[in-house]
């Protein structure tokens, strides 16, 4: 089974329709959250979410924010006006939609989660002590997270030693260890390409292929601007960080 991965769309309709269009025909979708915060467009990404074929969708910490679950003060001043937008703007079905969401799914050989499998909605996996740790808190030989939005690939050897790398575009990865795999963002990447970030991961080969495109990152700027969102949002998606 060809799978669409995707994760970290914040609202941004413009990059997750680029994704889509890029992907081709796929006969699953795996989201791993974070479909709101940031971007401009949280209906209707989750309109267009939704509808996706055989489709898995986590909650990320930007979505449970939006739910009011989370305490507005764990944001910085940037996220809250973010999420006093989606306040505003989020529907009822879209609230309906987000509040269905579970925090982890497993799916041999993949268990899913959008932090981290040891603290799903919180935990940034940004160092191999961290990531180490993390091993022993999945079973399946993959984990597949998002979160930080840096597409990147840690594995694990059979002497339990982790190492990582930022995988080549396009170059198919067949996943023999251990690894927890990160597609980046679709919406907002941070590592210094713009250009949306998302995976196809095979289910019998198991095999990852990391992939990228661009988009009209101006039209969302404009759109950000017209949302009364913060300039900052506009500016980084230009930088992608
Ligand atoms: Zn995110």
């Amino acid at each position: 089974m060809r799978v669409l991965i995707i994760s970290d769309i914040h609202g941004n309709r413009t990059a997750l329709e680029a994704v889509l269009e890029d992907a081709g025909s796929v006969e699953a979708v795996w989201c791993l959250g974070d479909l709101v915060g940031y971007g401009p467009d949280p209906n209707e990404c989750i309109e267009i979410v939704r509808q996706l074929p055989n489709l898995v969708c986590l909650v990320g910490n930007h979505d449970a924010a939006a739910l009011g679950q989370l305490d507005m003060g764990a944001f910085n001043r940037e996220a809250q006006v973010s999420m006093q937008y989606m306040q505003r703007t989020l529907s009822r079905e879209s609230l309906q939609f987000l509040a269905g969401l579970p925090e982890t799914e497993l799916i041999e050989p993949v268990t899913l989660a959008h932090g981290s499998p040891r603290n799903p909605i919180w935990e940034y996996l940004l160092d191999v002590y961290t990531v180490a740790a993390n091993f022993r808190s999945f079973h399946t030989q993959l984990c597949f997270v998002g979160h930080t939005h840096i597409q990147i690939l840690y594995e694990q050897d059979e002497n339990g030693a982790v190492t990582w790398r930022m995988p080549e575009l396009n170059d198919p990865i067949s996943l023999t260890q251990r690894a927890i795999l990160n597609p980046g963002s679709v919406g907002q990447p941070r590592d210094h390409d713009p250009r949306a970030a998302y995976a196809i991961f095979d289910t019998e080969s198991i095999v990852w292929v990391p992939r990228r495109v661009a988009y009209d990152i101006e039209a969302v700027q404009d759109r950000i601007q017209q949302a009364g969102l913060p300039a900052r949002h506009a500016v980084r998606l230009a930088e992608g960080w």
